[in-house]
């Protein structure tokens, strides 16, 4: 039988996992699909007060976590040439979708989490991790970061969602986001549902929501759209 999907997570809060994962789609895969380890960074410090961090030279506010104890840690992975070491940071390159389904095909990820400031940069000169943000933005530590690209990935996993179609017509397929949805009542607050969804005609209903798919990217993320035209010609 096929090895499940295996993911080892570096963190200094190892108890927030699985957290989310361990609920609906991920939660039922999680131990069949996939399996989640998690390695305490803390364990692997070398004095009695387990420290794990120091304040950056140069000067500046906040600490940074220490190379040599990350190191050790890392050390203490037993399959790390079986996939992508990856470090969550906003310095990274921005999460995609394509991404993802690269990640999920791979037996294995191990996933580091930093905390504070950061991880000292030797230590990233050293272990040359892939570096992978989530956005734009600054999250207090890795660890949501982490969750996010590991839900990503188990909901592509062959056999975690129940119809692989739900996966091939959504957003970010094709380059495009997602048309609208609607369901029963069919009539609601003033509002109908399209006609052409009830009409039972399939290839009009395709061609109708492709026509969406398009206007909603073009409309809100012209960065995509380019993409996709520019594929097209
Ligand atoms: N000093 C860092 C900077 O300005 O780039 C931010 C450090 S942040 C407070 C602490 C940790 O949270 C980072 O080391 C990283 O692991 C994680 N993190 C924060 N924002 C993230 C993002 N957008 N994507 C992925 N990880 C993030």
């Amino acid at each position: 039988m096929k090895k499940p999907w295996k993911v080892t997570v570096l963190t200094l809060f190892p108890e927030m996992f699985p957290g989310p994962l361990g609920q609906s789609i991920s939660g039922k895969a999680l131990g069949h699909q996939w399996d989640l380890e998690t390695i305490q960074i803390r364990d692997f410090a070398g004095d009695k007060h387990k420290t794990v961090d120091d304040t950056s030279f140069g000067g500046g506010p906040g600490m940074v976590i220490r190379a040599d104890v990350l190191d050790k840690a890392l050390d203490s992975v037993t399959d790390l040439s079986g996939g992508p070491l990856i470090y969550l940071t906003p310095r990274g390159c921005p999460l995609t979708q394509n991404m993802v389904k690269e990640f999920a095909s791979m037996p294995h990820l191990t996933l580091i989490c930093g905390r504070y400031e950061g991880i000292d940069e030797r230590l990233l000169q050293k272990r040359k991790p892939l570096e992978v943000s989530i956005g734009d933005y600054v999250l207090s530590g890795g660890e949501l970061g982490a969750m996010v690209l590991m839900d990503a990935c188990v909901r592509v996993l062959p056999g975690v969602m129940g119809s692989d179609a739900s996966l091939e017509e959504e957003s970010f397929q094709d380059g495009l986001l997602e048309y609208p949805h609607y369901t029963r009542p069919q009539s609601w607050d003033g509002q109908d549902v399209p006609e052409v969804l009830t009409s039972g005609h399939h290839e009009k209903i395709r061609v109708w929501r492709r026509a969406q798919a398009e206007k909603i990217t073009a409309e809100r993320r012209p960065d995509l759209w380019a993409k996709y035209v520019e594929k097209k010609k």
